[in-house]
């Protein structure tokens, strides 16, 4: 398995170059905001616990999403790889993630990251929350306390990879093409 973690603040565009990514090399894509999305809109007990954090945009306790992701992952283990979006956002869940991932026998190849600067990102929020009817998008508050927990337990994760000598930055401004074409020249080298 060749397995990756997209990275880049909110609004970044993981989402968004995962689906392509995906499509392009069979992967598959475990996007933990989608899940814990899907969990709200089905009212079960991880929806209520996961909402009452995003809507602030605060992250979500560690142990409830490191539960979450491994039962992800133990349902998709027959797969040509991974594209971890959203997953890990604490140094924490990377551990979690390097052991859980060694006990099944595979590892993360690659964090590749989208580098894009923040004014730009608000934007691109601001824009989404239009149509997205996400409530994290529509209150610049929210965005900014999102960029913050970026910032405070998120960002080191960059180090950790790099440590690891897995870590890869991507211009992600541009066209949606282009930074796809920027993805795939990483991802093939792996
Ligand atoms: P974005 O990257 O645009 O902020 P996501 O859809 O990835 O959007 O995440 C939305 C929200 O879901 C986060 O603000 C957070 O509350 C929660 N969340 C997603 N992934 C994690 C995670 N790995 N750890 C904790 N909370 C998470």
């Amino acid at each position: 398995m060749k397995n990756i973690v997209l990275f880049g603040p909110p609004g970044a565009g993981k989402g968004t170059q995962a689906a392509f990514l995906k499509e392009r090399y069979q992967l598959i894509h475990i996007s933990t905001g989608d899940v814990f999305r899907f969990n709200i809109k089905n009212n079960t007990t991880l929806g209520i616990l996961a909402k009452s954090y995003m809507d602030k945009g605060d992250l979500v306790p560690d142990k409830v999403t490191i539960d979450m992701l491994k039962a992800e992952v133990d349902k998709n283990l027959n797969t040509n790889g991974i594209i971890f979006d959203g997953f890990p956002r604490t140094n924490s869940q990377a551990t979690a993630l390097d052991a859980f991932l060694a006990s099944k026998g595979t590892q993360i190849n690659a964090m590749i990251a989208l580098e894009v600067p923040e004014n730009l990102l608000v934007e691109r929020l601001l824009k989404r929350g239009l149509t997205s009817g996400r409530p994290d998008d529509q209150d610049e508050e929210k965005i900014r306390n999102r960029f913050n927990e970026y910032q405070n337990k998120t960002a080191v994760l960059v180090d950790y990879y790099t440590a690891q000598n897995k870590y890869y930055g991507v211009n992600g401004v541009g066209s949606i093409q282009e930074i796809t074409d920027r993805l795939c020249a990483v991802f093939d080298t792996l």
